[in-house]
């Protein structure tokens, strides 16, 4: 569903990506661990064309992502046909992102109409069964404001579901919680995992990796050090820096 091959970044001076190849299977979940820096983010980032790679390819269900091919170069897509892109690919981040002038219900509506041209009444249906989804259809009347920081990221989940999208990108979505928030983010996590999304989840969470994934991609400096099944990577890793990073999280 994801295919990532020979992705490269810089900024500046600075080579943030060097040479990824990462794939997530259809249905599959996918988690990235790695220190700070090692290019996480910018990884997710480039996935849906918030940055131009320098190089490789990224492919979301055979299609190239942000370029076209033509006379044996790539051509970065125009506004219109990134957005299109975009719309199927769901992206939550640390800081949940709501609009705060917003009611719950009218941040699950919006990009559903504005977006995919669904009628209000249809994208309030879809906004209601997403709620419930993530265990919040009481609050659709709520602004962000009133909410926990759990609740809060939810609704992001909820609304990044809202899109139907085919992949969905979580970038470290928990690591902004008081601790004893992260749990029920967490389990909506694993439900949509278990209920078949294509998933690839940044994340500190070493026990949902375990859990959930069934890849692990250590990232460091940039690199894939190593890949796995979880299994493999968190508890026999093979790669010193794989057992340095571990030790150091546990
Ligand atoms: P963290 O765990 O702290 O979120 P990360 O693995 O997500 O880290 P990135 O945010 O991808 O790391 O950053 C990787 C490197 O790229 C860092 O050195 C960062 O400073 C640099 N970087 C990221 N975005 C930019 C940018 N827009 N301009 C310049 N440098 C950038
Ligand atoms: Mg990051």
């Amino acid at each position: 569903m994801l295919e990532i091959t020979g992705l490269r970044k810089s900024f500046g001076q600075a080579q943030v990506l060097r040479g990824v190849d990462l794939s997530v299977r259809r249905g599959g979940v996918t988690c990235v661990i790695g220190p700070s820096g090692s290019g996480k983010s910018t990884l997710l980032r480039c996935v849906n064309h918030l940055e131009k790679v320098d190089a490789g390819r990224i492919e979301v269900d055979g299609e190239l992502i942000g370029y076209r091919e033509s006379g044996g170069g790539l051509h970065e897509l125009g506004d219109r046909a990134i957005a299109r892109q975009r719309a199927r690919i769901g992206m939550v981040f640390q800081q949940f992102n709501l609009f705060g002038h917003l009611t719950v219900l009218q941040n699950l509506v919006e990009a559903p109409v504005g977006v995919l041209g669904l009628s209000k009444k249809d994208a309030a249906a879809r906004a209601r069964e997403k709620l419930r989804r993530v265990g919040l259809a009481d609050r659709e009347n709520a602004y962000p404001r009133q909410l926990s920081g759990g609740q809060q990221q939810r609704i992001a989940i909820a609304r990044a579901l809202a899109m139907e999208p085919k992949l969905l990108l979580f970038d470290e979505p928990t690591s902004a919680l008081d601790p004893e928030l992260v749990g029920e983010v967490l389990a909506v996590l694993r439900d949509l995992a278990e209920a078949g999304h294509t998933m690839l989840v940044v994340t500190h969470e070493i026990g949902f990796a375990r859990e959930a994934a069934d890849e692990v991609v250590f990232l460091d400096r940039g690199e894939v050090v190593e890949s796995g099944p979880p299994g493999r990577v968190l508890d026999h890793p093979r790669e010193a820096r794989t057992k340095e990073f571990l030790h150091r999280t546990r």
